[in-house]
């Protein structure tokens, strides 16, 4: 049996800085542990327009729809701000969402003990945060029609639609239940069915999707009501289903109950393959970061922590990805700390490479 294959797209910025810390990674994980991938890599963003004079080439769509999963670092970056619209980097990132059909975006908000302090909230109430928001990616009124700018009258009026169908509700449920039946069996769904029809939709159908889950505890929240319970106890959490808008707010405000972008990371996954597989695209949360590209300072763990997430969601491995989280918080509470972990005036922090190199260190003592 051939190899699972991986495809990495390193990107701009500190992409490439981030991913050179996974592939040693990737690398101990097939010498150490016989867990070896066919990795190829390409161009994503910036780096494919510099090449191609496109934020994706066609040739690496193609790559991303064969491939087990693809891993990417982050897009953009000054250089690409006076580029059309149509191929600015973040096209690239998008064209891979839309074009694998990737609905189901997994954000974890997950608190290391060694990093709680870095929270605006109260160490108790986010030491040992672990909850999952599943938001919906490709529809909600980030696409809905009709959309515009429009004249009416003598003013100029703006247009979006949220529209959700049945199915589109149905999928993105469906993978938050597979996903709190592997977690703590608890899902909170968020909506604003006081207000919105498609919130009632979405209730309702839910609902009816809870039906095949009876293990799992089902509730339902108005997304207003969850952003104030996210802040003021967000440990009653398990996995949040919700859709794209709200999904992009909440899970933006479940992130920084933890403290750092540089250790969020993410999934966006599919339909299954023929294979079994669902479509995936792993990413750090964290954009190409300019301000720090080039020199050493950028904290890999969120894109090491996107491969881990590929080891648990679409490679079933989720003994080694326990393994690899656990590593990166054995690093933390050793007091390893990338410059966005310091706040104490006179430490000197860890490079990026020696970050990475202290988690291939944490791995190999796992041993
Ligand atoms: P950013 O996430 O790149 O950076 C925000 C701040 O967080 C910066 O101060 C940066 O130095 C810091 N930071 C981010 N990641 C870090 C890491 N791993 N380690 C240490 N510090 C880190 O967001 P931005 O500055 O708004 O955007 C910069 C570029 O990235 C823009 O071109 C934007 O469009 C793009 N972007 C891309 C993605 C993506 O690829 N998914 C996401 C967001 C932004």
């Amino acid at each position: 049996m051939s190899n699972p294959s991986l495809l990495i797209l390193p990107g701009d910025g500190i992409g490439p800085e981030v991913m050179a810390e996974v592939r040693k990674i990737i690398d101990w994980f097939g010498a150490k542990r016989g867990v070896v991938f066919d990795v190829s890599e390409d161009l994503v963003g910036g780096a494919a327009y510099d090449k191609h004079g496109t934020p994706l080439h066609d040739d690496t769509m193609a790559k991303a729809q064969e491939v087990d999963a693809v891993l990417l670092g982050a897009v953009g970056g000054p250089k690409y701000d006076v580029l059309d619209f149509s191929v600015k980097p973040e096209r690239g990132l998008l064209r891979l969402r839309k074009e694998m059909d990737l609905y189901s975006n997994l954000r974890p908000a997950q608190c290391f003990d060694a990093l709680a302090d870095f929270s605006s909230l109260k160490k108790d109430v986010v030491a040992g945060l672990d909850i999952m928001i599943v938001r919906e990616l490709t529809s909600g009124v980030y696409f809905g029609e009709p959309r515009g700018i429009i004249e009416e009258g003598n003013e100029r009026v703006g247009i979006n639609t949220q529209r959700y169908t049945e199915s589109e509700i149905e999928r993105a449920a469906r993978s938050a239940f597979e996903l709190a039946m592997k977690r703590g069996k608890k899902l909170c769904s968020m909506e604003k069915a006081n207000v919105m029809e498609s919130g009632i939709l979405w209730r309702e159908v839910v609902t009816e999707v809870g039906k095949d889950y009876p293990e799992v505890e089902l509730s339902h929240m108005y997304a207003d009501a969850g952003a104030m319970q996210l802040t003021r106890w967000p440990k009653q959490f398990d996995v949040i289903v919700t859709d794209n808008l709200f999904g992009d707010l909440l899970s933006d405000l479940a992130a920084m109950l933890t403290g750092s972008l540089g250790m969020l990371p993410s999934a966006s996954l599919g339909a299954p393959m023929a294979n079994g597989r669902p479509k995936a695209l792993y990413e750090p949360v964290h954009g190409s970061a300019p301000d720090i590209a080039g020199q050493g300072k950028a904290n890999p763990c969120a894109c090491i922590l996107s491969f881990a997430m590929a080891l648990r969601y679409s490679f079933d491995l989720g003994d080694e990805a326990t393994r690899l989280e656990k590593a990166v918080e054995k690093v933390l509470a050793d007091g390893v700390r990338t410059a966005d972990l310091l706040n104490e005036e006179g430490r000197t922090p860890a490079s990026t490479s020696e970050m990475g190199d202290a988690v291939v260190a944490a791995l190999e003592a796992s041993l």
